[in-house]
Parts: C-alpha cells; sequence; structure tokens
C-alpha cells in the first residue's frame, strides 16, 4: 500500500472542504429560495383576495370600489419603499365621462436609478363593478385574473427591483393604470399627458391577466412586432420553465396599445382568456398562484437581462 504523502493529505482535505461547502451553500440556496416563493406566493394570495373581494365592488372607475383599490395599491407601494413620482402622492387623476363626470386615477410608483432611461411596467386595477339583480342585492365582478393577478405581479415586481443588491442601469416606473375597461383611458391619457419625457422611456411590459396558466400551457407575449431586439431576444431565450407563445400584434385589447401607438416598443404578457372571462365567476380561488409566482420569476430574470441592453427601438 502505498504511504500517503503530507501534500496528498493535504490536497484530499481542501477537496473535502470545498465539496462540503459546495453541498452546504446549494441546500441553504434551495431552502432559501423555497421559503422566499413561500412568502411571495402569501403575499400573492392576500393582494389577490384583497382586489378582488366584495369590499372592492368590482373596482370599476369612477366608483368607491376604484378608490378603495388605488388606496390599497398606495399603500403597497409605500409598503415597498418605493416613491411617488411628482407630488400628487402616488396620484395621476383624469375625468372620464359616464352619465355624469367623474374622476379616475393611475397609481405611479418611481424606482429611481439615476439613469436616463426608464422601463415602465403596468397593469390595470379597474374591473367591471357589479350589477344589481332582482332581489336588489350586488352580484359583483371580482375580477381576480383581470387583473388583480397583474397588479399583485407589478407590486411583487417592484419588491425585487427596490430590494435587490444590483443597481440596474435603467430606473423604473411602477403605473396601475384605470379605466383599461372603459377603452384604455388611463393609459391614454398617460400618453397624453407623460410625468416622463417620452424620449426618455426604454420600453413598456404590460400585465394583464397571468393567474390563470393551467398544466401544459403557455405564456403568451404580444407586442413584439413593436422591437426586433425584443422579439430576437424572446426567440432565442432558454427557458424550460413554460412554453413561450410569441406574437407580433402591438394593438391587442389592453394598455400597452396606448404606447405602442406612440412609437414606444411595448409588450402584453397573459395567460390567455378563460370560461370566466369578463363573468361574476372570475375569482380568487381560480388564481393557480403557483405557476403565477412562476411567471414572476420569469419576469425578474427577462428583465435583469433587458436591463443590460442599449435602449430599445421601436421597429416595425
Ligand atoms: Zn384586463
Amino acid at each position: 500500500m502505498k504511504v500517503l504523502r503530507k501534500e496528498h493529505i493535504k490536497t484530499i482535505l481542501v477537496w473535502l472542504i470545498y465539496s462540503f461547502c459546495i453541498i452546504e451553500s446549494n441546500s441553504s440556496y434551495s431552502q432559501n429560495s423555497y421559503f422566499s416563493n413561500k412568502k411571495t406566493i402569501n403575499r400573492l394570495k392576500t393582494d389577490i383576495k384583497t382586489l378582488s373581494s366584495r369590499k372592492m365592488f368590482g373596482r370599476e372607475a369612477g366608483t368607491i370600489g376604484e378608490i378603495k383599490a388605488r388606496n390599497y395599491i398606495v399603500k403597497r407601494m409605500i409598503e415597498i419603499g418605493i416613491k411617488s413620482y411628482g407630488k400628487e402622492d402616488f396620484h395621476q387623476v383624469f375625468f372620464i365621462r359616464d352619465s355624469i363626470i367623474k374622476s379616475s386615477y393611475n397609481v405611479l410608483g418611481f424606482l429611481d436609478n439615476q439613469s436616463q432611461k426608464t422601463i415602465l411596467i403596468c397593469a390595470h386595477y379597474d374591473h367591471l363593478g357589479y350589477e344589481i339583480n332582482k332581489r336588489n342585492r350586488k352580484i359583483i365582478y371580482n375580477g381576480a385574473d383581470d387583473n388583480a393577478s397583474g397588479v399583485a405581479a407589478l407590486l411583487e415586481l417592484a419588491l425585487f427591483f427596490k430590494n435587490n443588491e444590483y443597481l440596474e442601469k435603467n430606473n423604473f416606473l411602477f403605473i396601475a393604470f384605470s379605466s383599461e375597461e372603459k377603452g384604455m383611458l388611463g393609459s391614454k391619457y398617460f400618453m397624453q399627458n407623460p410625468i416622463i419625457d417620452t424620449s426618455k422611456m426604454n420600453f413598456v411590459v404590460n400585465i394583464d391577466m397571468i393567474g390563470r396558466m393551467e398544466k401544459d400551457m403557455p405564456l403568451t407575449i404580444e407586442g413584439l412586432g413593436s422591437s426586433k431586439v425584443l422579439f430576437d431576444y424572446f426567440k432565442m431565450l432558454d427557458f424550460d420553465k413554460f412554453n413561450l407563445r410569441l406574437k407580433k400584434r402591438i394593438n391587442g385589447p389592453s394598455d400597452h396599445s396606448s404606447f405602442t401607438e406612440k412609437f414606444i416598443p411595448a409588450l402584453h404578457f397573459w395567460t390567455g382568456k378563460h370560461n370566466d372571462y369578463h363573468k361574476f365567476s372570475d375569482d380568487p380561488h381560480k388564481i393557480s398562484y403557483k405557476r403565477e409566482l412562476k411567471i414572476i420569476l420569469f419576469l425578474e430574470k427577462v428583465l435583469m437581462e433587458l436591463d443590460l441592453l442599449d435602449k430599445v427601438k421601436f421597429t416595425k
């Protein structure tokens, strides 16, 4: 038997310590992500259940339901630590005409990374309100997927970019639009009265309905016709958690269209229509929270990578 020389023993010891460290760090990493994922799911549940509870009366623009939802989103933005842009306490007020003229509010939170370019992340928070049935009871459109799911994701992304230890190359403007269901009035108003210089807008990520991804369903990304760079990026993307359905259409029926109309690259992320779409049955217990979490983690990864690119140009 060959006797181990001193330097052999030393090499083996170093190797053993190194292996132990790797195993430890991997297990604590996966434990960390297990606990942080659990916390994220709890926050998603709280946000979606609160926004789509009966107390919000279906969040119709111009009603008390909109005000309650608006106040909840502002409260969450303050908790997260992002700042109001401008002096209007997170609000951009505009007027809509129903039978009478009413106020409606976009909610804006800003993460200032001292950059000359800003990525906009948006999700509408208004929904269809309620109807009164023959027995004089309110039947409420709770709009859990449309679009409490998107607002919860927007808040989660705000938390991620606020708390990570990396200084991104872009600022982030988080906008919860209102009056989307009345014809994208909030985002149209925003683009007619942009609070930041449009030349400094990099690109837009609109999230509208990401809560109902059933098993084996794809995530649809629309608006890819607004930027060749973004289209090429997603086409080449190596990702195995779910399939992506890439669409070039730039004028789909959600807030991203208000940006593409003005030649700002804008994408729409969603999991598609379902049987409860615009019905009283779009309720929070039908949301797939685990899959929504996967979509949010995907958006975090994608945005971190897109942050490194030069300013994205609008290309048709
Ligand atoms: Zn919607």
